[in-house]
């Protein structure tokens, strides 16, 4: 049994969670303790105390104990990629690439720390000077999805640790063994007591108690828009500072003149890669009327080549969803997109594999209505909505009328097309040619409307959220 990590101890919880493999449901992972909120009450104390302690290292340390992180999860990408995949239902190589990425994430911000942030202003008063320098926020309470279990946490623990806080990471319930599995490796690093803890707990428990104690001066959700709002209703009032990313429903517009193959490459892994269960997945595929027969046929028969199977399987190319209720939630939308009159063209059903796991077949649905449910709400799994643009003036328009506003990609062969589109895309990311899904680990990432509040993650431009700015003026 595996615990929470708290001042630099493993602290047991008072529940136990089993942690299947969604893609053997015979194959249990681990069994974890998950503590309530009392136990995040605790870690919050921890982290609260080792930062008016000044535990917190110098920045020489600092930078080197980011680094040993960053060196050993590159070192052991292949054995804890392998546990991801087996945790949380990715492909072993998407496994791997995360973990490789969160390495780099953390080999990113061991040199970001020597990066000062600072100047010194003249004033328009005689005698004065003014510094304005940057300062850590404190304690920040981190909350994290299921969907990239080492990435996420990794890509908010580095520069909020990097930038001099200290935090409290509580990661979704469903994947305890990687966040575990990350926390053995930061614990290991060298950081002060208490600097860095992990808090194994639901939501509603240890989850709520985050956002509600005052010592937590900062809070770095990912998750659903759904529970965004809450963790806004929950700490807004307090005015604890906030960043959240949230759901997608992200377009690809396919312009009469793509180039075909680039397009359905494009289709085929923003939609279905992953299980399609990335915030920035391609749920809506917009595809001009020159076009559309010929590319809805064509799709259809890419999508019919996909092999769904076990995660660590290498015929695989998508593996099982991540649990019972997220192949519920599919197969009800599934329904939902029937009955809302759209063409099932491929899938829609359960799919029979060796082993017994959450399986379904990649889903499209085609001639689909821009106003139905299943092109408005998120679904969250193998499942896209084809939809017939009369023009590009139409395609746009389709795009950007939705509540979310994360990424968006175009496929076609004019510069004139491709720049209107990243100008007038109202998205935080723009990919020309490329997947909605794909992104580096050194820029900003990030959406705008229901997707995203607060500043950007990811790169130097982090160093927003998780400082403070502090202006000071001295009389000479
Ligand atoms: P979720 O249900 O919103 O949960 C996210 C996290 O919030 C989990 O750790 C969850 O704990 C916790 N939580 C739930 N209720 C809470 C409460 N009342 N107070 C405090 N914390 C609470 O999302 P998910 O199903 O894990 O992940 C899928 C969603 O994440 C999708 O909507 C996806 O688009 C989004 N996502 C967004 C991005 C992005 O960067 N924009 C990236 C990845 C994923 P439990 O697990 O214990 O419920």
């Amino acid at each position: 049994m595996k615990h929470s990590y708290i001042g630099a101890k493993w602290v047991p919880g008072s529940d136990v969670y089993r942690d299947v493999n969604p893609s053997d449901t015979s194959d249990v992972v681990d069994e974890f303790s998950l503590g309530d909120e009392a136990l995040a009450d605790h870690a919050i104390d921890a982290a609260f105390d080792a930062f008016k302690g000044g535990r917190m290292l110098g920045i020489q340390a600092r930078a080197d104990a980011l680094d040993k992180v960053g060196s050993e999860l590159l070192a052991r990408a292949e054995e804890l990629g392998e546990l991801l995949s087996r945790e949380e239902g990715k492909t072993r190589p998407e496994g791997i690439a995360e973990v490789r990425r969160a390495g780099q994430i953390f080999k990113f911000y061991s040199g970001e720390v020597l990066r000062q942030r600072g100047e010194r202003l003249d004033s328009v008063r005689p005698g004065m000077t003014i510094d304005v320098v940057r300062e850590p926020v404190g304690v920040v309470g981190i909350i994290t999805p299921w969907n990239f279990p080492i990435a996420i946490p990794a890509w908010k623990v580095a520069p909020a640790l990097a930038y001099g806080n200290c935090v409290v990471l509580k990661p979704a319930e469903l994947v305890p063994a990687s966040a575990w599995a990350l926390a053995d490796v930061i614990g290991r690093a060298g950081f002060g007591d208490g600097v860095f803890n992990l808090v194994l707990g639901r939501g509603s428990g240890a989850g709520q108690a985050i956002l509600s104690n005052p010592k937590v001066g900062a809070i770095s959700f990912t998750g659903s828009t759904g529970v965004g709002a809450r963790v806004m209703a929950a700490a807004g009032p307090r005015f604890a500072k906030m960043q959240l990313e949230m759901g997608g429903k992200n377009p690809l517009v396919v312009a009469d003149d793509a180039d075909m193959a680039v397009a359905l490459d494009c289709a085929i892994q923003g939609a279905f890669y992953s299980t399609g269960q990335r915030c920035t997945a391609t749920s809506r595929i917009i595809v001009t009327s020159g076009i559309y027969a010929e590319f809805r046929d064509a799709l259809v028969e890419r999508v019919s080549r996909l092999r769904v199977g076990h995660a660590l399987s290498p015929y695989t190319d998508i593996g099982p969803v991540v649990s019972e209720q997220q192949l519920r939630s599919n197969l009800e939308y599934v329904k939902l997109g029937s009955d809302e009159g759209a063409t099932l063209v491929y899938g829609g059903t359960l799919k029979d594999c060796e082993t017994k796991g959450f399986y379904m077949e990649p889903t499209l649905f085609a001639d689909v209505d821009a106003r139905m449910r299943i092109a408005r709400e998120e679904i969250f799994g193998p499942v896209a909505c084809l939809i017939h643009a009369k023009d590009f003036d139409d395609a746009l328009e389709i795009a950007n009328d939705t509540e979310f506003g994360l990424s968006a990609g175009i496929c076609t062969t004019s510069l004139k097309l491709a720049n209107r589109f990243k100008r007038e895309a109202q998205v935080g990311m723009v990919m020309v040619n490329a997947p909605t899904a794909g992104v580096d680990y050194h820029v900003p990432f990030g959406g705008r409307k229901a997707s995203s509040y607060g500043s950007r993650e990811q790169g130097s431009y982090a160093a927003e959220f998780f400082t403070t700015v502090k202006t000071s003026y001295t009389h000479h």
